[in-house]
């Protein structure tokens, strides 16, 4: 018997970023269209042959794409927003509801589920006019043919489309359905001529939201139309990132051929196998978003349980989810302790295909041996090794007497008032100014070691002696040393930290053209040195002035990075937690009286279905409340988060039990504020003033004005002015009127 596999999608920005130079170069001119496409057909092309070479019988076409998926389903659903109409050129078009231009705003782009990848979301309104615009599609499968494959087409279906659009009354986007089915139903017809046997993968991770009634009674309707229009369509109904147990009630009823689910991170996709007796199980047993070799007798066990309900010859081996959130290659990193623990795209595929072997019994190659023995003695050294196990990280845990900060915060806050004897309204930043291209430079010589240790630290010491001359000079009330020595604000704790590890080249799309380089934690989190004080203390030392402490938090750290997978994200997180609360404590023995503990990316860990909210929100609060439980009552405790929907989370923020909040402030100022002082939350809080994503210098008049709207809202002891994130990607010659205005309209305001 032959067992088959399936891989979602591919990486697409190209492993040496190729893609993302063409685009670039296209946008500056510097390449045709032509010369645009050729690359990409290359990149496709290379995927295409790897997985074929590698053994994957069902790969995908239309996995590709110059952007983003979602933006390429909204082009071939025709649900392109007025304001782009004008624009007759279609590639031209794409790419501005990507990014704007100068006279048209560009879409809104938001995170695809739990990932750190970001999509566009698609603008309805109740009169557009959905059609099928398929040539992207039937281009990319024609080029797959070329290649001699017979490709797999991948589509974002229906309902994910519409849960994840918003319209002029907001996200309930269902209401469509009906007008966008006969969309899909040509599309399907028009697919089914392609050839006697199509394979067509519709991605629905929405259904792992979980569903009611309706929404299952409407799934159940569209997927029976859609799974009955041409018997040469195989359809495939796809879910991933969570469980999805509920959907497969409505799809057993359907002509759908196969359903993919994921069993690395839906275990509970167990409970609903029964329901889909007689149908394909597209099995995703290899993770496909995170970067550490598969178990695979692991997973024989879990596939040979998952044939306790399936025919075994109804299963087809697949990864979790699309490669997309992985990097391409593991093996072109550098000779590492720990690079064998990896497994990136290429990896993985190779992983699928031997599993497909095992599970079906058959005899396998010499090479195909020495891979699996090879795997078993990773998987037992790796569970054992010393790197990953450090005792000094448990021994110090134990010796942690208390998880909480002394004192309650209306006592602390006065405390701190009187040590601080700041104004009212007091002004301050967020933590970094402008990287100049020195700056840069300097980091980059420092680590190839073109400069000298000395050399490096006199550099650093003049940008922060800038910088505090600059903030003394405009008459900010709390300063910042600036971050020069932070090339990002995780990386930066994460080579300090034992535990973490860097990539050379593990590269993963982010939005657009913009790739990340997660750290990677492999081990015991343990800080084996002070990280900041040095330099924090160096700029105190500056001036009379107050200066800010600048860590990031412990969830932010694990929501950036690749995580171990041997241990609850919960713990792993505590570890990191403990590390920044010994860091806070040196601060504040040497003097440092105020310290920002950074969490911009609290909110992107939050899980996705409902029910398991309240747990994340339990260990998240309590690991940061565990990070700065060091700090003295004295010494005040501020955090930034880069968002302004705090709606449902106000008890959660104040639960962390900071003194000061700095956020963004996209909303009006009012209608953010209104949500603090509804709930009554009573510390205080430093909504943006100065929006830091333009570069645009608002004038002292305007600033007044925001804080004059801030003063309805709440209390002027309850406020601090400042802009709304760090000033890292903006320039001096901005950042230099704009915080002289923001200072200047404080003090108007003081006096009146
Ligand atoms: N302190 C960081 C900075 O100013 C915060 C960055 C962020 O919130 N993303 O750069
Ligand atoms: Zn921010």
């Amino acid at each position: 018997m032959n067992v088959r596999t399936l891989i979602t999608g591919f990486p697409r920005i190209g492993e040496s970023r190729e893609l993302k130079k063409a685009i670039e170069d296209y946008w500056s001119d510097n390449l045709s269209v032509e010369q645009l496409k050729e690359v990409s057909l290359e990149l496709k092309k290379k995927n295409w042959l790897y997985q074929k070479q590698s053994g994957i019988d069902l790969i995908s076409c239309n996995d590709f794409s110059f952007y983003d998926q979602m933006l390429d389903a909204i082009v071939m659903l025709g649900a392109v927003p007025e304001r782009f109409k004008g624009i007759n050129d279609e590639f031209q078009r794409y790419f501005v509801m990507a990014r704007g231009n100068k006279t048209v705003k560009a879409m809104e782009m938001t995170k695809w589920f739990n990932t750190n990848y970001h999509y566009i979301v698609p603008e309805l309104s109740k009169d557009m006019g959905f059609s099928l615009n398929s040539k992207k599609i039937i281009s990319e499968y024609n080029e797959a043919k070329v290649c001699g494959i017979n490709p797999k087409i991948n589509v974002i279906g229906p309902f994910t489309f519409l849960g994840l659009s918003k319209d002029a009354n907001g996200k309930d986007c269902y209401k469509y359905i009906d007008k966008l089915l006969p969309v899909y139903c040509s599309l399907i017809e028009q697919l089914a001529g392609l050839s006697d046997e199509v394979y067509v993968q519709i991605e629905e991770p929405i259904f792992v939201k979980g569903l009611g009634e309706k929404m299952g009674s409407e799934i159940k309707k569209v997927y029976e139309a859609l799974s009955t229009i041409d018997d040469r369509v195989k359809l495939i109904v796809s879910t991933y990132f969570e469980h999805s147990a509920e959907a497969l009630s409505y799809l057993r009823d359907t002509k759908v051929w196969g359903v993919g689910l994921d069993f690395v991170y839906g275990k509970k996709n167990f409970d609903g196998l029964n329901r889909i007796k007689g149908k394909k199980l597209i099995a995703g047993v290899v993770d496909g978003r995170n970067i550490w070799i598969n178990d695979i007798s692991a997973s024989l066990a879990l596939l040979t349980g998952i044939s306790g309900h399936i025919p075994k010859d109804d299963i087809i081996i697949a990864t979790s989810c699309s490669l997309l959130h992985v990097p391409y290659s593991a093996v072109s990193e550098p000779d590492s302790n720990i690079k064998k623990w990896f497994s990136f795209a290429y990896e993985k595929v190779k992983e699928v295909v031997l599993l497909a072997k095992l599970f079906s019994g058959e005899r396998l190659s010499y090479i195909d041996e020495k891979m699996f023995d090879a795997n078993k003695s990773i998987i037992f050294e790796k569970k054992k090794s010393d790197i990953i196990n450090n005792p000094e990280v448990s021994e110090k845990l134990k010796t942690v007497s208390s998880w909480e900060r002394d004192g309650i915060y209306s006592y602390r806050i006065k405390e701190q008032e009187d040590i601080l004897g700041l104004p009212l309204l007091p002004t301050t930043t967020i933590g970094s100014f402008p990287q100049t291209q020195e700056l840069r430079k300097l980091r980059r010589d420092f680590k190839t070691g073109a400069v000298t240790d000395v050399e490096y630290k006199n550099g650093i010491k003049k940008y922060i002696d800038e910088c505090i001359a600059f903030q003394e000079e405009i008459g900010l009330d709390v300063l910042v040393h600036g971050e020069p020595e932070r090339n990002d604000m995780v990386e930066y704790f994460g080579e300090r930290l034992q535990g973490f590890h860097f990539t050379q080249n593990g590269w993963v799309q982010s939005y657009g053209t913009r790739c990340v380089k997660p750290p990677v934690i492999f081990g015991d989190v343990n800080r084996p040195a002070p990280m900041t004080v040095e330099w924090i203390t160096y700029a105190q030392s500056k001036t009379k002035r107050i200066v800010k402490g600048m860590l990031t938090g412990p969830v932010t750290i694990l929501n950036w990075s690749f995580v171990r997978d041997d241990m609850p994200r919960s713990e792993v997180s505590k570890q990191i937690a403990l590390a920044i609360r010994d860091e806070i404590n040196d601060l504040q023995a040497a003097g440092i009286k105020i310290i920002q503990v950074d969490e911009a990316a609290f909110k992107e860990g939050y899980p996705i279905r409902e029910e398991n909210v309240a747990e994340y929100e339990r260990w998240a609060v309590n690991n940061f409340k565990f990070a700065v439980s060091s700090a003295m009552k004295k010494t005040q405790i501020h955090t930034h988060m880069c968002y302004s929907e705090f709606n449902e989370i106000v008890s959660t923020i104040e639960g962390m039990d900071a003194d000061v909040i700095t956020i963004e402030t996209a909303r009006s100022a009012n209608e953010l504020l209104n949500v603090f002082r509804d709930t009554g939350y009573s510390r205080q809080i430093g909504p943006g003033v100065y929006d830091i994503h333009s570069p645009r210098i608002p004038s002292v008049e305007e600033f007044s004005q925001q804080i004059i709207a801030l003063l309805k809202v709440l209390p002027a002891k309850q406020l601090w002015i400042n802009p709304d994130c760090g000033l890292k990607t903006r320039k001096w010659q901005e950042v230099r009127p704009a915080l002289k205005n923001m200072v200047e309209a404080v003090r108007g305001i003081r006096v009146t």
